[in-house]
């Protein structure tokens, strides 16, 4: 089908993947219909597009995604809405120094982050021993850990830092993006949860969705820009795998926001910890684990089915409000803390959240039809690094639509790449291991002595 022939589009989910989409399809169809659905109105409590902080970084293993992230970034800092909720911190990649992969994509990283500052070559910044890590947050002050006060080897020993990079606040450009959707006089919104898609019967072309209270609303085509719900409206096969990692906030004091005002995001390849700098008064921290999972059985979606399939599916602060990080995730932040933010180790994190994430086995997204249906169009897949692109990828959906996205690209994001044993491109590394169930491991509170 083609876009010309199309009268009427659903998009499922106002996160990145949706509202890019929507903007793009907007502004090049004035005469579509477009109508966006989502369980709640942006910026969406619990959708993994909303947080108080996101990194937008140029520094990536692959050219391809290392050159969409530089114009997302120029977009972004050019965008006088959205430039204002972006802080150019910079972003320090650090690891524990030892010759493994981690080494490999400390080093790849650097290389493309030094072709991206070309110009600009004092924009990278070496961090070459523990001393300098650990003084690329605190200044001059404070005692360097050394592997005897630590009691084991350090692990924050090396890395560089990116000055070009920094963080948005995720929130707040979520809430301005939604607003320029809207602005459209053919876009509308509606906020109430998707409960399934209808068929024509006997065959698997789309006709419309259900939802929650029943209406149901017809459509030419359908996007499936769900994020981690998405493998309950339509069967993703476990091509996505969907999982949630772990954050907790501290809260600052005004000495401390002080101190470090001047940090740069700071990650630990080999520890997982992602450090942001002081924002609103607290410190944002958050470990890319194997993460967590929460299976649940629900009626097999593809059309014309009648059994029940097992899927991960979000549980989160909206529908388990009491829910804290597990035992395993805060032992390993603080045991980190410990060593690069001593003063911060046995404080009391002031919130938790698992964020819940859509992982392919490449690690690159999901943007292509389903399948089965011609009329069914997935834009997915996030895989923990999807946030920065917001600027772009709408406009690559809506290329894949009308048949213009480049032929790699259309291979890169295909359903076919994700077969098989494909290797994660390492485009947001995770540490290595299976997810955990949910419903074994969480707790209600935390912050209890964890003798560390
Ligand atoms: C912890 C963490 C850290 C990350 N850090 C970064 C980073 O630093 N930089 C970066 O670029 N990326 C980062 N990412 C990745 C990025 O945030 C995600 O890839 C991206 O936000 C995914 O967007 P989405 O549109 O797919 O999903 P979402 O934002 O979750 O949107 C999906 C929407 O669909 C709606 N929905 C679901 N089911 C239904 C239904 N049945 N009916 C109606 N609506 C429905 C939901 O309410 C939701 O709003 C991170 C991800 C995580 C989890």
């Amino acid at each position: 089908m083609t876009l010309e022939s199309t009268n009427k589009v659903i998009v499922i989910g106002a996160g990145i993947f949706g509202i890019s989409t929507t903007i793009a399809l907007a502004k090049r169809y004035p005469g579509l219909e477009i109508h966006v659905l989502d369980r709640f109105e942006p910026p969406v409590p619990d959708g993994s597009s909303v947080d108080t902080t996101r990194c937008i970084r140029v520094d990536y293993t692959s050219e391809i995604y290392s050159e969409l992230a530089s114009e997302s970034l120029a977009k972004i800092k050019k965008d006088p809405v959205i430039s204002k909720f972006f802080h150019e911190t910079g972003m320090s990649y650090t690891y524990d120094g030892k010759h493994d992969k981690w080494e490999d994509f400390y080093l790849t990283g650097k290389s493309f982050a030094e072709k991206a500052n070309k110009g600009n070559p004092g924009k990278i910044v070496c961090l070459d021993s523990t001393e300098e890590v650990f003084r690329s947050i605190h200044g001059k002050e404070g005692a360097v850990p050394s592997t005897s006060d630590m009691g084991r080897e350090t692990w924050w020993n090396k890395g560089y830092r990116n000055m070009s990079n920094g963080f948005i606040d995720a929130g707040l450009a979520m809430k301005a993006y939604y607003e320029r959707a809207n602005s459209y006089p053919n876009v509308t919104f509606t906020f109430c949860e998707v409960e399934k898609l209808n068929y024509y019967p006997g065959t698997k072309k789309f006709k419309s969705v259900v939802l929650q209270n029943g209406e149901e609303i017809p459509a030419d085509l359908v996007v499936i820009a769900a994020g981690a719900w998405s493998g309950k409206l339509v069967n993703l096969q476990n091509i996505c795998k969907m999982s949630a990692v772990e954050v907790g906030w501290l809260k600052l004091t005004p000495e401390e926001q002080e101190s470090w005002k001047d940090m740069s995001i700071t990650t630990n390849l080999s520890t997982g910890i992602n450090l942001f700098p002081p924002y609103n008064g607290e410190m944002k921290v958050l470990r890319r684990s194997p993460g967590y999972k929460n299976t649940v059985s629900v009626a097999n979606p593809d059309p014309e089915a009648h059994d029940s399939i097992e899927i991960s599916y979000p549980r989160t602060r909206v529908t388990n409000p009491s829910d804290w990080i597990p035992k395993d995730a805060e032992i390993a932040i603080r045991e980190n803390l410990k060593e690069i933010l001593p003063s911060l180790y046995k404080r009391p994190f002031n919130r938790t959240r698992l964020c819940w994430l859509t992982q392919t086995p490449s690690a690159n997204f999901l943007i292509d039809h389903h399948p089965h249906s011609q009329n069914v169009l997935l834009a997915t897949g996030g895989s923990a690094h999807a946030w920065k692109f917001v600027p772009v990828i709408g406009d690559k959906v809506v290329d894949f639509m009308e048949g213009n996205l480049a032929p790699h690209l259309v291979e890169l994001w295909s359903w076919k790449e994700k077969l098989g044993d494909k290797a994660d491109n390492g485009s947001a590394p995770r540490m290595v291991g299976e997810p955990q169930e949910i419903s074994k491991v969480i707790r209600t509170s935390g912050n209890e002595d964890l003798c560390i």
